[in-house]
């Protein structure tokens, strides 16, 4: 079978590899679809695992099934969890799922024509894809699950003011789910026609990151925003974060800077005024359904994000795409 080997964003080569065998608990899927991921081209995260198989947005079906594996049948259409948490150790029982210390098996890279589904996984990180939703629409199940856990844990709810800095794909999916919960959302881009996306999918005020971001945000509240989401890793959004929370508000890192580039953060400003920083990274089994949820009840629609769809052969022109990150949102390769 073919496969896409990344060694880095500039060097991707289909490479051949004996199509796996499922063990008795595994399930050999055919993958249909499979997403590229900002975090795919992100090189200081990805370089120490390289050369490696990318692609964790999959939808696939299912070719073959181990002696043991009950209720899965070839033909069955999938989506698979890139890893699954143990739901037992401290921050399992926390809801910390990203945080599991005891994560061992990963879904096999989706840049490739199978991929051999391991037990934990099946058992855990696998579901059958409701009639609604398509191979294409399963790539979202991940992105958006992230999302979702991004703006739980930033308490985002129904009616807040929402500040989005980036509109890539993450940032894009942010504002569809703040637009579900009827938010008032302002988002920033250097790129107008990310800025033309932002509107279409429910931005109610966008601004070009070259002007005034914090007097402009202001004039339309009224005040600052509750929260703040950086979808980018440019420093000057995180600059211009600081400015555009409002007291009590948070700052969500669902990107963050290069590791070699130092964020200063102006904590005494903020203790005063209780402004929380937070991460997020990942998702877990919760978010992942209440994703699946949205997409199948369409309160986000995701067909809208794709803009191209290229074969596995064309991998390499798939990464430059989100690389330039100019014409693209969603690239989506079909092997
Ligand atoms: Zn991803
Ligand atoms: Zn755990």
């Amino acid at each position: 079978m073919k496969v896409a080997r990344w060694y880095n964003n500039r060097d991707i080569r289909i490479e051949d590899m004996p199509k796996p065998v499922p063990g008795p608990q595994d399930i050999l899927i055919k993958v249909i679809s499979c997403g590229i991921c900002g975090s795919d081209i992100v090189e200081w995260y990805r370089l120490p695992r390289a050369p490696l198989i990318p692609g964790h947005e999959i939808g696939g079906v299912v070719i073959e099934t181990g002696a043991s594996v009950p209720g899965y049948h070839p033909g069955d259409r999938v989506f698979a969890a890139p890893k699954v948490p143990c739901l037992k150790c401290d921050y399992c029982q926390k809801g910390r799922y990203p945080l599991c210390t005891e994560v061992k098996d990963r879904l096999p890279g989706g840049f490739a024509e199978y991929i051999l589904v391991p037990g934990q996984l099946v058992a855990k990180g696998m579901v059958r894809l409701p009639d609604r939703i398509t191979y294409d629409q399963s790539t979202f199940i991940e992105p958006l699950a992230c999302v979702v856990r991004a703006q739980n844990l930033a308490t985002i709810r129904e009616g807040q003011t929402m500040l989005v800095f980036g509109c890539g794909m993450s940032g894009l999916l942010h504002i569809k789910l703040a637009k579900a919960k009827k938010c008032d959302i302002v988002a920033v881009d250097i790129n107008p026609k990310k800025l033309e996306y932002a509107k279409r999918f429910g931005a109610d005020l966008t601004i070009n990151a070259g002007e005034e971001v914090p007097e402009i945000l202001t004039a339309h509240l009224g005040k600052q925003a509750e929260a703040v989401i950086l979808c980018t890793s440019a420093l000057s959004a995180v600059e211009q974060a600081w400015q555009c929370v409002d007291k009590g508000g948070t700052v969500v890192f669902f990107a963050v800077p290069d590791p070699d580039k130092k964020v200063e953060i102006p904590i005494n400003y903020f203790w005063m005024r209780e402004i929380m920083i937070l991460t997020s990274y990942y998702c877990g089994p919760p978010d992942i359904k209440e994703a699946m949820n949205l997409i199948e009840s369409e309160s986000v629609t995701v067909d809208d994000l794709i803009t191209h769809k290229l074969p596995l052969m064309e991998i390499a022109k798939g990464f430059q795409l989100v690389l330039e990150g100019k014409d693209s949102i969603k690239v989506l390769i079909e092997p």
